[in-house]
């Protein structure tokens, strides 16, 4: 079977590498980074970053087998495509003591039999005396199979792989999808694609093909990176990412630090406390092609401040990234037709799993059955 694969992101390179693994004739369609964010005008991606957390404990257990699977596979991804994207610096959640989420991810901890050390107060501030964390905070340490990946260079590997098991890889945006007896893919360009089938993996920029036909909300994410010196990042160097469950739900996020294409070593933060939405494409373009939001980098500034009391920052930066969340909160493995199928909405989550989104994605565009847990919408209990 021929399967156009639309959007050349985290979960779309992952689709077409499962695909064309499993036989299928596979067109890629999607555009690469921008050079020139002010002058780009197709769409963009929730990928352009050096460092995303990976973990395989997730209050949700969807989320949890996800993750599991997919980082099973990172280390065969990089060897075989030699692209390295994981680094293995271990993954710390935390949270108050008897908290609902601490609870559940208690209860995904025993069910999925995850490695992860439960410490509490002093145990945590021996083993991590850069953290400042309230009285009474427990966390889960997964010192393994966990820590960072780099999304830029995971996609490079998906790519890499792709390019070397035959995918035809197109780099132009699609502005209309039709069917007849097969799909009709039109470019920007004005060129057509014709496939059997089309797989939607479009992240925060579906909408424009798949209309109203699924609900889902794009919101802005500003994530601020703080520039520290070399021999700070050295002091850093044993840091884990870190995620806090707040008592209200927020669960900001801290990645250890990074070294970016400019040379310099980063600490990035995330966790805007108010959820704006980006309705339009128009809203979508201006928003990648802002700075961010000030205020929730000053926010951010200021948690951090308070989590790492020591930190010496040079300078700050902040960037502008969506997440597309569903009702449920699982992404969506959709039939829109016998044709046109969906994978996209990752929940603010779908760096770490991509490649197992992508490989049910593909399941699904090529008619075979996705697992029920695919489906499991539920929280632990
Ligand atoms: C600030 C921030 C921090 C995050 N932190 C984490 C984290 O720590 N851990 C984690 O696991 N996840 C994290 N995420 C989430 C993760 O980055 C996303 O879930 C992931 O990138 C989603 O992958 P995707 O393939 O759906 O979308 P993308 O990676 O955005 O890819 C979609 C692709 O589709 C292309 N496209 C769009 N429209 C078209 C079209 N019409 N035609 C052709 N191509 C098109 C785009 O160009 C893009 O390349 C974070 C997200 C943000 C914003």
């Amino acid at each position: 079977m021929h399967i156009a694969v639309i959007g050349a992101g985290m979960i779309g390179a992952a689709s077409a590498r499962h695909l064309s693994l499993a036989g299928h004739q596979v067109t890629l369609v999607g555009p690469a980074e921008p050079g020139d964010a002010a002058t780009h005008d197709g769409p963009f991606a929730s990928h352009y970053d050096e460092g995303r957390i990976t973990r395989q404990m997730d209050p949700w257990p969807f989320w949890s087998r996800a993750s599991r699977a997919s980082i099973a596979r990172y280390r065969d991804l990089e060897a075989q495509t030699g692209v390295r994207f994981f680094s293995e610096v271990g993954a710390l959640m935390a949270g108050p003591e008897g908290s609902g989420q601490m609870q559940r991810l208690a209860g995904v901890r025993a069910r999925d039999d995850v490695p992860a050390e439960l410490l509490q107060d002093a145990e945590l501030a021996e083993r991590f005396p850069y953290f400042s964390f309230h009285p009474g905070t427990i966390g889960f340490h997964e010192a393994s199979h966990a820590g960072h990946v780099n999304p830029r260079a995971m996609v490079r590997a998906q790519l890499a792989a792709c390019a070397a098991q035959g995918v035809t890889l197109v780099r132009d945006w699609v502005t209309d999808l039709s069917e007849g007896e097969g799909v009709t893919l039109t470019l920007s360009g004005g060129a057509q694609v014709r496939a059997d089938r089309a797989l939607i993996a479009t992240g925060g920029f579906s909408r424009s093909l798949t209309g109203e036909a699924l609900d889902f909300t794009v919101y802005a994410r500003t994530a601020t990176m703080f520039e520290v010196s070399e021999s700070q990042a050295e002091a850093l160097a044993a840091m884990p990412s870190l995620i806090v469950l707040l008592p209200t739900g927020e669960d900001p996020y801290l990645l250890p630090p990074i070294r970016y294409p400019d040379g310099k070593v980063y600490l990035k933060m995330g966790g805007d406390t108010v959820d704006v939405p980006l309705e339009t494409p128009e809203a979508l373009t201006a928003w990648f092609r802002s700075g961010g939001n000030p205020e929730v980098g000053a926010q951010i500034e200021a948690l951090l401040r308070g989590r790492m009391p020591g930190l010496e920052i040079l300078s700050t930066l902040n960037l502008p990234c969506v997440t597309t969340f569903t009702p449920d909160n699982i992404p969506h493995f959709k039939a829109l037709s016998d044709k046109v199928f969906t994978a996209f909405a990752a929940c603010g989550r779908g760096a770490k799993n991509s490649d197992e989104l992508g490989r049910l994605g593909g399941l699904l565009a090529s008619g075979e059955a996705l697992p029920d847990w695919a489906f499991e919408a539920a929280v632990v209990a």
